[in-house]
């Protein structure tokens, strides 16, 4: 748990610099899905009932550390203000004169949208000087961007070297419900994994062997499992590097005790098409021609019951190509089946969209706003921007009398 949270800090007056994901996806300069930006209102309406003077900071996009009009976060401020049903000014700049006077003209409860700071070359490299600009904005630095908390980023981690870190309430969430799966599950406990890549999971299958009851595995990632077996997967998108490491894996998951699963049959087609001819074969008879896009109906059976037999569940990765009908079935049943159980988890972020795109999402009990910090936690790695709200010396952190 982050040592110091905003419900600790003594906020009034003070400028507060919010590090928030608002990394949305825009069409059209309008925002396509605002699930992020929803996700970060409580810390937001808390400073402002708190009548603090809320300064957000965010990237969005892939713009190369140099100002673009397809990135401005114009479009950001104009669907938070409807959201927080408050003015909220949006400044072309994160650091400068213009930044430092928009600051100064803030009143308690006022909230203010910087730029991109992708826009900066100091940001992605994490430059001093650069933090430290921003830094300067500030009174207290609250880290509230669990999705770009794997990045060491001037405005993610660097800011934190000069100011009173402590963390938002999306932050807290995501780390204290990934904590629970990981530390204290009501068990049984069943992982899901699938996805494209093995080598994207690994960190995370390996990590499970020391916490999960059950195993089950899907997408592409099991045919690497299935090659190990010694079974033919075709033209199936395979990692042949990584047949060692799920070699490793089912001999990790029999000396841990974990009940690891791998599908019994497959649906196979010759490519990727949404009208290709499908067919369902057991894992034995997979032809050298087709490739494997999603588990059979059996497997889905079975992975559903065990997941529905569960207390917990954590689902990383789709069973198949789930973007086509053809091959959505298998996702489409582990989604009900995480639902069904008491305490469920989502993170990667296509799983996330699965399960959004089933139907299930307002039935799961945490859907991660950050897929690859989500991935790395899981997968027990340290993730910058939460060491630096971790490790912070509290005694620098102004608390509340
Ligand atoms: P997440 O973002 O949830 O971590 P990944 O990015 O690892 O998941 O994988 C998602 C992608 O994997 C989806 O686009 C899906 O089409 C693809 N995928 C799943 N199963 C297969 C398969 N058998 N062959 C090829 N691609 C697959
Ligand atoms: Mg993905």
């Amino acid at each position: 748990m982050p040592k110091k949270t905003i419900r600790d800090l003594d906020v009034r007056s003070k400028r507060v610099l919010v590090r928030v994901d608002f990394n949305v996806p825009l069409k059209d300069g309008t925002v396509l899905d605002d699930t992020r930006i929803q996700a970060a209102l409580p810390t937001i309406q808390y400073l402002i009932d708190s009548g603090a003077k809320v300064i957000l900071m965010s990237h969005l996009g892939r713009p190369k550390g140099k100002p673009d009009p397809a990135y401005k976060m114009d479009p950001v401020a104009r669907r938070l203000e409807e959201l927080l049903g408050r003015k909220v000014k949006k400044i072309d700049f994160c650091v400068g004169p213009e930044a430092e006077k928009a600051v100064g003209e803030m009143a308690e409860g006022d909230v203010l949208l910087l730029e991109n700071t992708r826009f900066y070359p100091g940001e992605t490299s994490s430059d001093p000087e650069f933090a430290r600009e921003l830094a300067s904005l500030g009174d207290i630095f609250v880290n509230d961007a669990f999705g770009a908390a794997h990045r060491a980023h001037a405005s993610t981690y660097g800011v934190a070297e000069y100011l009173p870190t402590a963390a938002g309430f999306l932050m807290e969430k995501e780390i204290s419900i990934m904590d629970k799966i990981l530390k204290e599950p009501e068990r049984p406990l069943t992982a899901v994994v699938g996805g494209a890549k093995i080598a994207d999971k690994m960190s995370v299958l390996l990590n499970f062997m020391n916490h999960v009851d059950y195993l089950v595995i899907g997408g592409g990632v099991a045919n690497t499992f299935l090659k190990a077996m010694g079974y033919e997967v075709g033209k199936s998108l395979v990692e042949d590097e990584k047949i060692l490491s799920a070699q490793e894996i089912i001999d990790s998951s029999k000396m841990n005790g974990v009940k690891l699963f791998l599908p019994e049959d497959v649906v196979i087609a010759k490519e990727i098409d949404p009208n290709a001819e499908t067919k369902v074969v057991p894992v034995d008879s997979i032809p050298k021609n087709m490739m494997v896009l999603d588990i059979g109906p059996k497997t889905a059976k079975k992975y559903s019951e065990i997941i529905r037999s569960s207390n917990s569940a954590v689902w990383v990765g789709p069973m198949g190509v789930f973007e086509y009908d053809a091959f959505a079935g298998g996702t489409k049943a582990v989604a009900e089946a995480v639902a069904s159980v008491p305490y469920s988890l989502v993170g990667g972020g296509d799983s996330a969209a699965a399960a959004e795109k089933m139907g299930v999402a307002d039935r799961i009990t945490h859907i991660s706003t950050g897929g690859g910090a989500s991935l790395k936690y899981l997968g027990g790695e340290e993730l910058p921007g939460i060491t630096v709200i971790m490790e912070k010396d509290p005694d620098k952190v102004e608390l509340k009398n």
